[in-house]
């Protein structure tokens, strides 16, 4: 069966920045045609849960006390993108709108909960990487 990264709070972990998990179960029924990676990139690169809410800004990313966390999110997205590597993975499904994960639209780095153009540092690696990345609202063409 392929495998597929996918975004471990989609699959109900509790690894989101407020201790809580958003189950997707149209995501988890893919488990009849995938096996599913699931990886938490902000777990990977060491940050705790809970922990304070992070945006991306320009090529930062920066949480809600002003620190600059990047390292973190970047160390996460290649511990991540190795996990893909090793299990083979070509696809991934990442949450949408997540500072690690979210693919397309993103928000803007003000916490005012607007949105901009833009891939976030795992999914823009695992693009670049070559992995085909869908959100959760994407998989009906998987
Ligand atoms: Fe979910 Fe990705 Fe955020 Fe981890 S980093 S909680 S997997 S969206």
């Amino acid at each position: 069966m392929e495998k597929i990264i996918v975004s471990a709070c989609l699959l109900g972990d509790e690894c989101r920045y407020d201790g809580l998990s958003k189950p997707n179960p149209k995501v988890i029924s893919l488990s009849s045609k995938y096996e599913f990676v699931k990886v938490c990139p902000e777990c990977l690169g060491g940050l705790g849960t809970p922990r304070i809410p992070a945006e991306g800004k320009g090529d930062k990313v920066i949480n809600s006390n002003g620190e600059d966390v990047t390292e973190f999110f970047v160390e996460g997205a290649k511990r991540a993108l190795e996990i893909a590597r090793k299990n083979g993975c070509r696809k991934a499904i990442l949450k949408a709108r997540s500072p690690s994960c979210g693919k397309g639209l993103v928000y803007d780095g003000t916490f005012t909960r607007k949105l901009t153009d833009g891939n976030v540092v795992f999914a823009d690696m695992a693009i670049k990487n070559n992995i085909l990345v869908f959100t959760e609202d994407e998989i009906e063409s998987l």
